[in-house]
């Protein structure tokens, strides 16, 4: 007998998204985005280029300049920056103008790539002491700093048009069910991923497809009226979209029931529209579902690895992992492709082939979770001379472009 322990795990880290949608209406527009840039325990380089002040988080100038030299950003009871020791467990940076702020973090001792920022910058002290820096920044500039990063350069202008316009509603609505917390996105994966302000001819033409389509989101009726809802999106879907109530417990807003037939993704480059096969040692597989999942602690080896159930649309749902001693934990396939790696195990559109001391994972289709917006078939549609609006609609279905603001 084996003692089944089932994990109910939501995939999509983004809690907002579990939600009911949120109105379309500004003035979400309006207000600035917090965008959650790192939380650190080894502070940050922050340098200004600029006229600047500090405030406290009651308003009050604490110090400003001509411009900041380079400065490091540490917690030492409260926030210190350079030779200025505060109390403070906020401290706010604002910029004049069009000046720049450049801001690198340091991780065990190292700097990290310094990145600019447009917009205000909050340093605070996490309730264990870490310092957490936040990017308080217009929409329009947030979308400007994601675009590149989640678009291939590879897009065309039409397929740029339509990246910024899921980007704008995804992030709108989590920014509605994230008022009262105390930043809205994580400039990473989890979320978005956002650099700051992009430069060269990529940023460029991604800050023209921003412009040309700014306030413009998508939208679907509810009862209560049009709702933004939570756009996701993912590099390609392999041949057909996915349900997100095949993914997670909630609601699923009819734009993401997923079932859409595209084969358009096929002109991705290598290892995208078709994938596998890629391996993994099952030690090197129990140690990362280890870091993730409590359940799995204690365990000393896996057994039999092998797919439960598949949804309709031909996905792995659910993952049985069985361990030497017989102990069972059926997982959900998201959480468990982000464990075993999002870049060895592509997507959950795969064969998972237990091959002893490692599992084989042969016959992928797509990479990413094939929610929502297929990326690369919207460029392959694109290609045939379609527009960014005709695009969402086919890969969100039931949805319409509304202006926000
Ligand atoms: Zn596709």
């Amino acid at each position: 007998m084996s003692a089944i322990a089932v994990l109910a795990l939501l995939i999509v880290s983004t809690p907002g998204c579990t939600r009911e949608p949120a109105p379309v209406e500004a003035p979400l527009g309006v207000r600035p985005v917090r965008v959650l840039l790192f939380e650190s325990g080894d502070g940050c380089e922050l340098c200004v280029d600029a006229p600047f002040s500090l405030t406290t988080a009651d308003g009050e100038t604490i110090d400003s300049g001509e411009a900041l030299e380079c400065a490091r950003v540490t917690v030492n009871e409260g926030i210190r920056i350079g030779d200025l020791q505060t109390e403070e467990e906020s401290v706010t940076l604002l910029v004049e103008g069009y000046g720049k702020t450049t801001i690198a973090r340091f991780r065990k001792g190292e700097k990290q790539t310094a990145r600019s920022y447009a917009g205000e910058i909050e340093f605070s002290v996490r309730d264990d002491g870490v310092l957490r820096v936040v990017n308080r920044v217009d929409i329009e500039s947030y979308i400007s700093g994601v675009v590149p990063r989640e678009a291939s350069s590879a897009f065309g202008d039409e397929s740029l048009k339509g990246q910024a316009i899921a980007a704008r509603t995804y992030a709108m609505y989590i920014m509605a069910q994230r008022a009262d917390r105390s930043y809205d996105l994580r400039a990473s994966e989890g979320a978005q991923v956002y650099g700051g302000i992009a430069t060269g001819s990529f940023g460029r033409r991604a800050s023209e497809a921003v412009e040309a389509t700014r306030g413009l989101v998508l939208s679907h009726s509810t009862p209560d009226g049009p709702r933004v809802f939570c756009a996701y999106y993912s590099s390609a879907c392999g041949g057909r979209s996915q349900s997100l109530s095949d993914v997670q417990q909630s609601k699923t807003p009819e734009p993401l029931r997923g079932g859409v037939q595209c084969d358009f993704c096929s002109i991705a480059p290598k290892n995208i529209y078709r994938w596998g096969p890629n391996e993994i040692t099952k030690s090197k597989l129990l140690s990362r579902l280890q870091n993730r999942r409590k359940a799995f602690e204690g365990w000393t080896s896996i057994g039999d690895i092998r797919v439960v159930k598949r949804t309709s649309f031909g996905r792995v749902q659910t993952v049985s992992v069985q361990s030497k001693k017989g102990e069972e934990i059926l997982m959900r396939a998201e959480p468990f492709r982000l464990a075993v790696g999002s870049r060895t195990m592509r997507s959950t559109h795969c064969q998972i082939l237990d091959s002893g001391a490692s599992i084989r994972l042969t016959d992928g289709q797509g990479f990413g979770h094939g929610l929502g917006l297929c990326q690369w078939g919207m460029e392959g549609l694109a290609r045939q001379g379609r527009q960014a609006g005709e695009i969402l609609r086919f890969y969100y279905p039931g949805s319409r472009i509304v202006r926000a603001y």
